[in-house]
C-alpha cells in the first residue's frame, strides 16, 4: 500500500501542478470533461436560478491543512448587483472565483446561489450559469471564431462579430489576412496576453450568463483599451450578478460593495467613500495607486514636451 501511495501522490502533486497553471478553467474542463476530484452527488439537481443571489457562509479553506487560505469569508452578492474583492496578491481572491466555479469545495462554511449549496447541484448546470473571465486566459488550439463561439455555440457569424467588436478586438481580427478562421494557440497565431483576454471577454459577453465573475480581467490592458473595455463589461454586467476581482482599484469605484480581503479574511468592507473616509488599507491602497499614475501622467507629459 505505501509503496503505491508514493507514486499517486506525486501525480496528485503534479496535476495540481498543471491544474494551477492552466488558469482558463473553463477551458480546462472541456478537456479533461470534468474535475476529477469533484464529483456531482448522486442525488445532484440542476441548479435553478431565480434572482440570482450568491452567498459565502463563513467559508474556510485551504490547498494544504497547514496553511489556512480563506479564514471564514462571508459575503453576499445581492441579484443583479456587483461586488468587487480587491486586496493585496496572495490575498485569496482568485480562490474565491475557484470555489464558486467549484474547482475546490469549500472545507467548512458553503456557498449558495438562490439558497442552493453549490455540493447540491449538478456541475454542469453551475457552469452553464456563470461567465468567468479568468486571470490568465487559456485559448483552444482553434479558430479565434471557434474561441469566441464557446461561449454560446448557437450563436450566429453576426453575434460573434458583435461581440468581438464590443471586447475590442473585432478589428484586429478583421485585419488578419484569415480573419475569423484564423488559428490560434500552441500551432496557430500566438495572441498577446491582453488579445487573449480581449477573446475570453467576447466569449462572456456572447454567453451573457446570470451570473458574472470577472478575475482582474483587465490586468493584461493598457489604461486606454482597458477603459474601452470596461464600458462593455458595465453594459454585460447591468443587471446580472456580478464578481468583480479587481488590480486596478478605479474599476470598482461604482461597486455596490467593496470587500477588502487580506491575508483570507475581509479586512474591511463598504462602497468607495466609506473606505476612503475609513482610511484604512483601501484607502491606502488607492492613495498608492493614484500616486503611481499621476506619476506616470507626468513623465509622459515630460517625454511630449522636452
Ligand atoms: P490572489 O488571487 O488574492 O492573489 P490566490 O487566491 O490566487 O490569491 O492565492 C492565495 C494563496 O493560495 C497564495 O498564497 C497562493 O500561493 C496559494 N495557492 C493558490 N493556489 C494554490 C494551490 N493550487 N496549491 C497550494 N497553494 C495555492
Ligand atoms: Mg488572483
Amino acid at each position: 500500500m505505501m509503496q503505491i501511495q508514493r507514486p499517486l501522490n506525486q501525480i496528485g502533486f503534479v496535476y495540481r501542478e498543471i491544474r494551477q497553471g492552466l488558469a482558463d478553467i473553463e477551458a480546462m474542463f472541456a478537456l479533461l470533461d470534468q474535475d476529477p476530484e469533484i464529483e456531482d452527488r448522486p442525488d445532484a439537481a440542476p441548479l435553478a436560478i431565480t434572482g440570482p443571489v450568491l452567498r459565502f457562509e463563513d467559508v474556510r479553506f485551504h490547498y494544504d491543512s497547514n496553511r489556512p487560505i480563506l479564514k471564514g469569508v462571508s459575503f453576499e452578492v445581492p441579484a443583479g448587483k456587483t461586488i468587487a474583492v480587491v486586496g493585496p496578491s496572495g490575498a485569496g481572491k482568485s480562490t474565491i472565483s475557484r470555489l464558486i466555479y467549484r474547482f475546490y469545495d469549500t472545507i467548512e462554511g458553503k456557498i449558495t446561489i438562490d439558497g442552493q449549496d453549490l455540493r447540491d447541484v449538478t456541475q454542469k448546470s453551475l457552469r452553464a450559469a456563470i461567465g468567468m473571465v479568468p486571470q490568465d486566459t487559456v485559448l483552444f488550439n482553434d479558430t479565434i471564431a471557434y474561441n469566441i463561439r464557446y461561449g454560446r455555440p448557437d450563436a450566429t457569424d453576426e453575434d460573434v462579430r458583435a461581440a468581438a467588436q464590443m471586447a475590442q478586438i473585432g478589428d484586429f481580427i478583421e485585419s488578419l489576412p484569415q480573419g475569423y478562421d484564423t488559428q490560434v494557440g500552441e500551432r496557430g497565431l500566438k495572441l498577446s496576453g491582453g488579445e487573449k483576454q480581449r477573446v475570453a471577454i467576447a466569449r462572456t459577453i456572447l454567453k451573457a450568463p446570470p451570473i458574472l465573475i470577472l478575475d482582474e480581467a483587465t490586468s493584461a490592458l493598457d489604461t486606454q483599451t482597458e477603459q474601452e473595455i470596461q464600458t462593455a463589461l458595465d453594459t454585460v454586467s447591468k443587471g446580472r450578478t456580478t464578481l468583480v476581482i479587481a488590480h486596478r482599484l478605479s474599476t470598482v469605484v461604482n461597486a455596490d460593495e467593496i470587500i477588502v480581503l487580506r491575508d483570507g479574511q475581509i479586512a474591511e468592507r463598504g462602497r468607495h467613500g466609506d473606505l476612503i473616509a475609513l482610511d484604512g488599507l483601501y484607502a491606502q491602497m488607492w492613495n498608492r495607486q493614484r500616486e503611481a499614475a499621476e506619476a506616470s501622467e507626468r513623465l509622459a507629459a515630460a517625454q511630449n514636451d522636452p
